[in-house]
């Protein structure tokens, strides 16, 4: 699924080449992916706007519209934005679900394997509402270690799930947190407001630092993600926990195991180094 760094980079792709020009003959393959807004409100809006900005709030895409109109895209487990040369081959357009002229030789498209994703188009106000109920992005200056302390204060829920609560963080999903944690060493299933100073730094520059290094390796691909240019992200070979059970710990090689304990999510960790024994009912390390 597109997280953070997968959507950051795709909006820094794309951002040069849509910033400034309009949307011509817009056209929506399918239905089931509106949000709030119909067909036709959703067509007459897009046709002949300009995009002023496209940016990220979050794991989704933000066409800042002239006129006061955000389109946000969520691209959820398998949506994914390009620009490609019209006509669409049959197979670019199998799975396009939105696409909209942006100059006689470019077709931004919206495309979509198994049509998880969703399209809103909000007004000034609207959109207002849908940020301010987002938590706090990690890579912004404004989020110091005081509110990353306060978001893990504020709740009894496992400190993982807290990671990818978006109404907490934002843009964090289960690759990043499964990683964050490992890297900090924290228990993912220890309660948030339990987790120690020392810890709670720790799992700070950990969220960051993860954050950080995928956004330069141009995000994870593990199965459709694509940045905005088509390509593979490359962070998938610096993994060390997600994805990896039953091989050594990179620190202390015993075997990573995964629990689906917490939200149903698959959560792999090293028992030993992040000391997750004592807290993950129905999971041993040995
Ligand atoms: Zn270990």
């Amino acid at each position: 699924m597109p997280e953070l760094p997968e959507v950051e980079t795709i909006v820094r792709d794309l951002a040069p080449k849509v910033a400034g020009h309009r949307l011509r003959h817009p056209t929506l393959y399918k239905t089931d992916v509106l949000r709030g807004v119909s067909r036709a409100r959703l067509l007459r809006t897009l046709d002949g706007a300009r995009v002023l900005e496209l940016t990220r709030r979050a794991k989704h895409l933000v066409f800042r519209l002239e006129g006061g109109y955000r389109l946000v895209i969520q691209p959820r487990m398998t949506g994914s934005l390009l620009i490609n040369r019209p006509p669409l081959t049959p197979d670019q357009r199998r799975y396009a679900v939105l696409t909209a002229a942006i100059s006689p030789k470019q077709l931004l498209v919206f495309r979509d394997v198994r049509r998880l994703g969703t399209i809103h188009l909000l007004d000034e106000r609207a959109w207002v509402t849908y940020t301010s109920r987002i938590g706090d992005e990690p890579l912004d200056p404004a989020f110091t270690l005081d509110r990353f302390r306060a978001v893990l204060q504020g709740s009894q829920q496992a400190a993982k799930k807290v990671l990818m609560d978006q109404r907490k963080l934002a843009g964090v999903g289960n690759i990043y947190a499964n990683e964050a944690l490992f890297r900090a060493g924290v228990d993912p299933s220890r309660p948030a407001c339990r987790v120690d100073r020392a810890s709670s730094a720790r799992l700070y520059r950990a969220v960051r630092s993860v954050l950080n290094e995928a956004l330069t390796a141009r995000g994870t691909t593990v199965r459709d993600y694509r940045t905005g240019t088509g390509g593979a992200g490359n962070f998938q070979f610096s993994l060390q926990v997600y994805g990896r059970e039953g091989e050594p710990c990179v620190r202390c090689g015993t075997p990573l195991v995964t629990t689906h304990a917490i939200d149903g999510r698959a959560t792999t960790f090293c028992w030993r180094c992040q000391g997750a024994g004592a807290h993950a009912p129905g999971t041993r390390g040995h």
